[in-house]
Order: C-alpha cells, then sequence, then structure tokens
C-alpha cells in the first residue's frame, strides 16, 4: 500500500500565484492513512525522529478524530509542528517499520503532522495561552529569531524563565520568513507559530541588531544571566567566479529575501521591484538553488538550475525537484561553470561551462567526476542567481572578547556542549553547526536548551 497523493495546485495554475503548492491531507485521506499506521510497541519511527515525537500517539489520535489532541501530542516534544509538517525531511518515515515490508510504503507521517496542524490549530491559543510566568528568577536573551532562537525561547519559557528574544529584522522567523517562499510556507503558517511562541510568555523584540543596537555586554548588565546565539548561516560565500559583482548577478539569499520582503502579490505587479531579466540561470544544488529558480518561474521567466552534481546528489527532496520540473525549471547536470561572461555594459550575458564526466578513482569502484577535455560551452544568461554555500552570521564575535569561531565562523563550542568558549554565553542552530537542515537545527536548539534549563537551576549567576 502506498500513502495518499497529497493534493497540489497544478502546475499550470500555481506558477500564476505564490498560494501554497501542496494543499495537505483532505480529512479522509488522513484518516485513512491514520488507521494504516501499525502503532507498533516499539516504534522505530519515533526513535528516528530527532525530536522524539510520540507519532503513534498523536496518529492515535488522528484516528479517533480528535485533531486538537493529535496537535497537543505533536507540541509535547516539538514546538513548531506547522514547520516541520511543511519542510522536515522526514527521517521518522526512513525508519518506518513498513519500509520493510514488499510493496508497502512508510506511513505518511510528515502530511499527518502537518494535518494535526493544520486542523488543530484553530482551537489552540485557548489551551496553550499561558501567561508569562518566570518562575525560576532567571533572564535569557536570545540573539536572532529563526527556528533554533523560536525552540530555544519556547523550550526554556516552558522551563519556567523570562525569555527576550532580539531580532534584527522587523519580521521574526529567519530563513524559514525571507528565504523559504510562500508557496512552501505560507506566512499565516508562521505568524501563527510564532504567535504561539508568544503565547508561551516569550517576548520578542524586532528591529534589535545585537552589536549594534545593543552590545552583548549591555545585555548582561541588564540583568540576562544567559545570552544563547542563534544568529544562522545566512551569509553568503564569494562563488569563486570572476566577475560576479557584474550587473544582473545576485545572491540567491539577497533574490528570495526581497521577493520575501515585498510579498507575493508583487507578482500580480506589471514589474518586478528589481531587474530580472528573461533567461535566468540559477547555480547550485540545494533548497536555495530550486527555490529560486521557482520564484523566478513565477515571474514568467525561463529559468535553469546549473550544477556540476548528478541528479541524485542534489540537496533537495524529491518532491522539490519533481514540482520545480513540472513548473518548467530545467535542470542542467554535471556543469561546471567556470566563468561569467558579460557585454561591453559589464551586464551578464552567459556562463562559460566544462562538461563533467565519471572517471574511476581507485580499485574498489569508486569513482570522481572530472571535466571532459575540450568541452566548454556557454549557457545564456541575462541573470545569475548565485545559489552556493552559505556561512555563519558571526558577526558579534568581532565584538566581544573571548567569543571564538572555529575555522569555519561557526562559533565555537565545545563537543556536545551548549557553552560556547565565552562564560553564560550558548549557541545554538546553523549558528553553532554551519548550513544545516531544519531538523538538525531543532534537535540542536532542543539538546541546547536542555543543557541552559540544567547551567540557570545551578548556577547561572
Ligand atoms: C531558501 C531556503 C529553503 C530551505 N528549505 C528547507 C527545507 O525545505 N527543509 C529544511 O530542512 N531546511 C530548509 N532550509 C534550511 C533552514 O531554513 C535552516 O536550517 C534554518 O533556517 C536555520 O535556522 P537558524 O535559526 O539556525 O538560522 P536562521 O533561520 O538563519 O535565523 C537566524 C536569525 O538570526 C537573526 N540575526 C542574525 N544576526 C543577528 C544579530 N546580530 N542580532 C539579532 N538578530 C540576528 C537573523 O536576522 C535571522 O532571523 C532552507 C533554507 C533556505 C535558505
Ligand atoms: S519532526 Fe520530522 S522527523 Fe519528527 S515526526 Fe515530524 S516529520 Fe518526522
Amino acid at each position: 500500500m502506498r500513502q495518499p497523493n497529497i493534493p497540489v495546485q497544478t502546475p499550470a495554475k500555481r506558477v500564476k500565484n505564490f498560494h501554497e503548492v501542496e494543499l495537505g491531507f483532505s480529512k479522509r485521506q488522513a484518516m485513512e492513512e491514520a488507521r494504516r499506521c501499525p502503532q507498533c510497541t516499539n516504534p522505530k519511527c519515533v526513535a528516528g525522529c530527532p525530536l522524539g515525537v510520540d507519532i503513534p500517539g498523536f496518529i492515535r489520535s488522528i484516528r479517533e478524530g480528535d485533531f486538537l489532541r493529535a496537535l497537543q501530542k505533536v507540541r509535547e516534544n516539538n514546538n513548531l509542528a506547522g514547520f516541520c509538517g511543511r519542510l522536515c525531511s522526514a527521517p521518522c518515515e526512513q525508519a518506518c517499520i513498513l519500509n520493510e515490508e514488499k510493496n508497502v510504503q512508510a506511513i505518511g507521517i510528515r502530511a499527518l503532522e502537518r494535518f494535526a496542524f493544520d486542523h488543530g490549530q484553530s482551537k489552540v491559543r485557548q489551551i496553550f495561552n499561558a501567561e508569562s510566568t518566570n518562575q525560576t528568577n532567571k533572564k535569557v536573551a536570545v540573539v536572532g529569531s529563526g527556528p533554533a532562537g523560536l525552540v530555544v525561547a519556547a523550550q526554556l519559557a516552558e522551563d519556567g524563565h523570562a525569555v527576550t528574544v532580539f531580532e534584527t529584522f522587523e519580521k521574526s522567523g529567519g530563513f524559514l520568513n525571507y528565504g523559504v517562499p510562500e508557496f512552501r510556507l505560507p506566512k499565516k503558517v508562521l505568524d501563527n507559530e510564532i504567535d504561539y511562541v508568544k503565547s508561551l510568555g516569550v517576548e520578542i523584540k524586532n528591529l534589535s541588531f545585537i552589536g549594534r543596537t545593543h552590545s552583548i555586554e549591555e545585555l548582561f548588565s541588564s540583568g540576562y544571566n544567559a545570552i544563547v546565539l542563534t544568529t544562522g548561516a545566512g551569509i553568503p560565500k564569494p562563488c569563486g567566479l570572476s566577475r560576479q559583482e557584474a550587473s544582473g548577478v545576485y545572491f540567491a539569499q539577497e533574490f528570495l529575501m526581497r521577493v520575501n520582503f515585498a510579498g507575493g502579490h508583487l507578482i500580480l505587479r506589471p514589474a518586478e521591484p528589481f531587474a530580472l531579466g528573461e533567461k535566468v540561470v540559477v547555480l547550485g544544488c540545494g533548497e536555495l538553488a530550486v527555490d529560486s529558480a521557482r520564484v523566478a518561474v513565477r515571474f514568467g521567466k525561463n529559468v535553469m538550475v546549473v550544477h556540476s552534481s548528478t541528479e541524485e546528489d542534489m540537496k533537495v527532496s524529491q518532491e522539490q525537484k519533481q514540482q520545480a520540473k513540472e513548473e518548467g525549471v530545467r535542470f542542467e547536470i554535471l556543469a561546471e561553470p567556470v566563468e561569467l561572461c558579460v557585454d561591453e555594459q559589464n551586464h551578464v550575458k552567459g556562463i562559460k561551462c566544462l562538461r563533467l564526466d565519471f572517471a574511476d578513482a581507485g580499485e574498489k569502484g569508486e569513482w570522481k567526476l572530472i571535466p571532459v577535455k575540450d568541452s566548454e560551452f556557454i549557457i545564456e544568461a541575462d541573470t545569475v542567481i548565485l545559489a552556493g554555500e552559505s556561512k555563519v552570521n558571526s558577526y558579534i564575535a568581532k565584538l566581544t572578547q573571548g567569543l571564538k569561531v572555529d575555522s569555519q565562523e561557526r562559533f565555537y563550542r565545545k563537543k556536545d556542549q551548549a557553552q560556547t568558549s565565552a562564560k553564560n554565553i550558548f549557541a545554538a542552530g546553523a549558528a553553532a553547526l554551519g548550513p544545516a537542515n531544519f531538523i538538525e537545527v531543532l534537535s540542536d536548539s532542543k539538546n541546547v536548551s536542555n543543557q541552559i534549563d540544567l547551567f540557570l537551576r545551578r548556577d547561572g549567576e
């Protein structure tokens, strides 16, 4: 038996809007899928979920038609259910026991989690409207309101500490707000989750750039017992190609940020809020690249993603790739960009690439990719979006005595420890791990919160 197909907007319709592509299980589909769950007594899926969500428990509640209870069950271990039900890479499904049977697919756990959020949500505020209760008399400042900051804040507030989140931008949510496009994570879901975190007693101060508007020393002087750095890894790294400063070349982070801040409705305007050519080429092979391509398609552009890996090695989910293709995004694989070509006005006009091919790399059948001799070719482009690597936002380290970063500019932490090299300063999420997927960030943030709670109860002076 297979998972039910999640209803989606048709490609022809969705390329003309920014509304969510996947519409989620219907009630009937969710109940049927929930009934398929074998309700194992020793569930491998729970061991496979880095947050330890009680998967059989919440699925049982869906089966019984109690969607609010289902959401509460998820929330016991996962404060950001609305995000996970949409973006999590769902390692729980890989662990599902049904994978061991022939022609049987794992339970659609992620889609059921989304269902629990979407259908249990309307009543949530009445249930989870905890007043701010600072039972421990300890204050925590969290720097950054991405998923890491939100999880740390929610969990420490639940533990009884007073938590304030400081965020540079006007809106909270980090990459989930200004990176992930609305058609994969609607702003109303984002706002709901942020409201939920606030309802636990967390205060969020936007337009607060720590290091500029307040220093770390000022935060300590104003009575915070611990500071947690969750500043993410959103700084674009130069891609190494010459002429990347030419006009018509954008970093993907900047491109997505401009679209997200302007809002999806800008698609209805006669012109984009930035110059976008007709032939858009995106260089990269991860979520950043595919999301950028899918946004550009929605502006009616001819879009190609160029990358040097094989299709299997792309760092995006199968559904993302499939949906992008259905929307008209083309993929040029095994092509290594070597140079950006520009016209007399220094505007980009193409990318010179080399074709890659497989070559033996040892006696054990290993292989590597090498450029094919004389294989140079040019891909025409009037806009190039650089969606390569990004690095940690560790600006604060330059301004704070004793706060060290490692060779990759991540905040330094001792192995398995939440504390940085500076007293009472902790780090979590991508700021400590480097670019990572969402579930890794949440799991790290949960561990860090547990350690901070112990620290505050023990001696957090
Ligand atoms: C386009 C895109 C799509 C993605 N899609 C997926 C996906 O489908 N699945 C998945 O698993 N992962 C996905 N990811 C990865 C995911 O978004 C990250 O793992 C996650 O956002 C990292 O969370 P974080 O809280 O550590 O950092 P961030 O989300 O980067 O948040 C950091 C926050 O800190 C703030 N900040 C930084 N410095 C300061 C300062 N000095 N003072 C105050 N505030 C500050 C920033 O403004 C930001 O809001 C995607 C990433 C991108 C870019
Ligand atoms: S958080 Fe991710 S891994 Fe855990 S149950 Fe939800 S979808 Fe599965």
